[in-house]
């Protein structure tokens, strides 16, 4: 029986190499926008000046910092209203979105985003602010931006290595789309394609950081990864990542690269169905051995003891991750697989051996 139930969001997609400025200029025009805030941080600058050439900028913002600290969200929210903004437009990663979220959050300002990294966060619900070293996050539809414009040649001088990490976060997000606790057929459809895309993104970027089609494909199969991830919400993988994050301050995009195939050979023979469109999506016999020959091909990273993280950490991460791990995973964990999960990942064992 085929039962469930989807939510769509509702958002327009331009995409197109070369098109940034001219799609801004027509979406500005279109929302009968009059007062633009630009928000980009200092590094994202030159590409926003870029992108919005064609507009009128009533405020140029680049007070942005990782993870949204709320005194910096505070900050931008009475710039945005002290100028009379009608519009949000960010440029740049994942950071610099969400704190075109945090001013939308409060103002009900609509956003257009233009995203630079493959985080996927245009594409999402989800905001995040921090407080005091905590971090929060909440869903509301308010923070979804209207309207994504995708432009592969603001991705060329996103550097090889961190294209990398980045594009594997997004694959992280359509393998644990297979599982997550809303997963249905339609976020897992959107999720195969994207790790169809991601799959042959990702070496074509490694190969040659600024060559265009690699990059096309990463960024729609990030903005796939993100649509899919939405709609699932966080599987077993990202509540893994989350613990070891917040406990042990490991990098973000490092810890998803070396946990991901773990996970995967963990709940593949309890999901065939999943396994066997991820491994078809790799175009590979095999959803884990499709995962190791893009990783190898990546030279993506493969042990979290390379991270600082140690097998005495092993029992503590155990007890933080087992409660949060969602009913919906295929393999029923137990503080005994996932203690031997944990210690394969953090020694860089081959995954599913
Ligand atoms: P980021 O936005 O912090 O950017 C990383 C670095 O790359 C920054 O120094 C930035 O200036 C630089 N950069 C960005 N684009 C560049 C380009 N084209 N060329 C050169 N440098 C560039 O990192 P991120 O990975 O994009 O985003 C991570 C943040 O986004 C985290 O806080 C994460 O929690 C959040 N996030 C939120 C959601 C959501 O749905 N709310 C989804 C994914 C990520």
């Amino acid at each position: 029986m085929l039962i469930f139930n989807h939510e769509t969001l509702g958002q327009r997609v331009l995409f197109g190499s070369g098109k940034a400025a001219e799609n801004l200029a027509a979406e500005v025009a279109r929302l009968g926008a009059k007062r633009v805030m630009v928000i980009a941080s200092e590094f994202e600058a030159p590409i926003a000046r870029k992108v919005a050439a064609g507009i009128d900028v009533a405020l140029d913002y680049d007070d942005v910092a990782p993870h949204v600290p709320i005194e910096k969200a505070e900050k931008a929210r009475a710039a945005a209203q002290e100028h009379g903004i009608d519009l949000l437009v960010c440029v740049g990663g994942g950071s610099t979105t969400g704190l075109a979220k945090a001013i939308a959050m409060t103002t009900g300002l609509p956003i257009v985003a233009v995203p630079t990294t493959y985080a996927g966060s245009e594409a999402t619900n989800v905001w995040g602010l921090t407080e005091a070293a905590r971090k929060t996050t909440g869903t509301d539809n308010k923070v979804l931006p209207a309207t994504v414009v995708y432009d592969a040649e603001l991705t060329l001088s996103l550097p090889a290595e961190l294209s990398v990490a980045s594009g594997l976060n997004a694959l992280a997000h359509c393998v644990d789309s297979m599982w997550g606790p809303r997963a249905d057929p339609i976020n897992q459809a959107l999720a195969a394609e994207g790790i169809r895309a991601l799959n042959a993104g990702l070496p074509a970027v490694k190969l040659d950081p600024q060559g265009l089609p690699g990059r096309e494909q990463a960024l729609y199969g990030a903005y796939l990864a993100a649509v899919s991830f939405a709609s699932a919400g966080s599987g077993m993988h990202h509540k893994i990542c989350h613990v070891l994050g917040g406990s042990w301050n490991m990098p973000h995009a490092q810890t998803h690269a070396t946990v991901l195939p773990y996970v995967l050979a963990f709940n593949a023979p309890e999901a065939p169905d999943a396994a066997a469109r991820i491994a078809t999506a790799f175009g590979s016999d095999d959803a884990v051995q499709g995962l190791n020959n893009l990783r190898t091909v990546l030279d993506a990273p493969r042990a979290l003891k390379d991270y600082g993280f140690t097998e005495d950490n092993i029992p503590e991460a155990v007890e933080l991750i087992l409660p949060v791990i969602p009913d919906s995973n295929p393999r029923k964990p137990t503080a005994e697989n996932l203690a031997d999960l944990l210690r394969a990942a953090t020694a860089g064992a081959t995954p599913g051996l």
